[in-house]
């Protein structure tokens, strides 16, 4: 059994499922709606829901229509295709815990830079117009709900009846399989890598898609586009940029190296990451708010220095570990722990832990500038409500808690090596406070 079913207790993966099945949809459905409808504040969302009870609320929300279906299908075949045809350097994902190492074609950044391109001369030359993802928003999030969990579904029998290799397999309790999932790198056929997919080419791609959609709505409503509007805009570009840049290290990261896809994380991917990462963006469609120029570039270089210090972070990770530790870090040679671990199947395998650099302030230091990015990208929306921060507050939890996870599965993959490193390097996340 991979470490991934270990990490959740039945009672935690029941709660975890039954929460993120009856909370997760309806909050994704009245954050969209107060957003768009309800002039962002949640008070008159909730004095319509107590006006109108569970009926108003079943009117609120959306049914899945055919333009919506179109449009999610039209998106999902063509990343999909440039997923699958567009050239890209061959790498290798970090060796699996049953001795598996993953290839890909990290064409990430190719991808990246037609979809934008792609979508702004539909606009452009009058093809499609972007509006009509914005005015079907609600619809698209609809069918997206309920279409993730008819893949999931397809996943779990998948991972059931043709693993594509042996990071897979059963616990024994459906509910778990269905939830942790059963595959680590489910694949169809030899090429299509179904995580690259989901996490990155539909969820992350979504994003700038999504942030590009609000500027563009803002524009043909107003005829212009705020300060505002721009710097969280250009944010959040920079970020999802970054990531794509950096792709084929996403490929080390627990996402895809340690967490099987299941539902917790494909509904994440495809339904949260389009809905809530890109919120605040979808606040300032109907907020214009003016910042000033020394305001709003000032909060453009302090969220761009965020972006590229946690750029560097895991940029110093991946090429001190590329590099077996020959490199420099931070203008010195790195010092670092060799820590040794045995695999699944028996064998023991040294890994380097870095302990100098970002790595030696904190032991998930790279969380602080995540984290401030995403406020920083926020704020443009200044103070008058509380949702637009709904993403920062959501990050900032589930980063605290990965921190942990993360901790616990290296102290049971390093167990006194690991106790070496948070002597060395006390904190968790902010140097000298946690
Ligand atoms: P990483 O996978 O990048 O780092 C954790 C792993 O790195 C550990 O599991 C361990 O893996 C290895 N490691 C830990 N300490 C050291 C060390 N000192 N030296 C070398 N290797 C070490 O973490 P994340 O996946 O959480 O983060 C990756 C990026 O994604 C970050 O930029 C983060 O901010 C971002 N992120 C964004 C989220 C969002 O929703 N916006 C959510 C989560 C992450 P091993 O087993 O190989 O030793």
């Amino acid at each position: 059994m991979a470490e991934s079913k270990t990490a959740h207790s039945p009672l935690v993966t029941y709660f975890s499922m039954i929460s993120l099945l009856t909370l997760c949809p309806p909050f994704v459905i009245l954050l969209w709606y107060t957003m768009v409808h309800s002039d962002g504040s949640i008070l008159k969302t909730l004095d319509y829901l107590r006006q109108h009870g569970m009926k108003g609320f079943v009117e609120i929300w959306p049914r899945p229509t055919a333009t919506a279906w179109k449009i999610i299908a039209a998106y999902a075949a063509f990343e999909a295709i440039l997923q699958l045809l567009l050239p890209g350097k061959i790498v290798r994902g970090p060796i699996s815990p049953a001795g598996n190492q993953p290839v890909y074609k990290a064409n990430g950044m190719a991808a990246y830079a037609v979809t934008l391109i792609t979508y702004l001369c539909l606009w452009w030359f009058g093809i499609f117009n972007p509006l009509v993802v914005y005015d079907h928003l609600g619809e698209i999030f609809s069918a997206l709900i309920f279409g993730s969990l008819v893949f999931c579904i397809f996943l779990y029998i998948k991972g059931h009846l043709a693993p594509s290799s042996t990071d897979s397999g059963s616990c024994g309790n459906i509910i778990i399989d269905f939830y942790w999932g059963m595959e680590l790198y489910p694949r169809i056929g030899k090429h299509f890598d179904i995580k690259v997919f989901t996490n990155c080419r539909f969820g992350m791609m979504s994003w700038a898609v999504l942030a590009v959609t609000y500027c563009i709505k803002q524009y043909e409503e107003n005829g212009t586009v705020t300060d505002s509007m721009l710097v969280n805009t250009i944010l959040m570009l920079v970020y999802v940029t970054k990531f794509f840049w950096w792709e084929a290290g996403y490929w080390n990261t627990m996402d895809i190296a340690h967490d099987r896809a299941g539902f917790y994380i494909c509904w994440g991917c495809l339904v949260w990451v389009p809905s809530i990462y890109t919120s605040p963006g979808m606040y300032l469609v109907n907020h214009p708010v003016n910042l000033g120029t020394q305001l709003a570039l000032s909060i453009l270089v302090a969220g761009i220095l965020c972006i590229y210090i946690n750029y560097d972070c895991d940029r110093q990770r991946q090429e001190f570990r590329r590099t077996n530790g020959k490199c420099q870090v931070w203008g010195k040679a790195p010092s670092k722990i060799v820590a040794s671990h045995t695999t699944t199947s028996g064998e023991t395998k040294t890994s380097l832990l870095l302990t100098s650099g970002w790595w030696g302030l904190s032991r998930h230091f790279h969380y602080v500038p995540e984290i401030l990015g995403a406020f920083f990208w926020t704020v443009p929306a200044l103070f008058n409500h509380f949702l637009p921060y709904f993403y920062v507050i959501f990050l900032t939890i589930l980063l605290f808690d990965r921190a942990k996870r993360d901790d616990d599965r290296c102290r049971s993959k390093y167990g006194k090596y690991w106790k070496l490193y948070c002597e060395k390097v006390p904190n968790r996340i902010i140097p000298g406070v946690y």
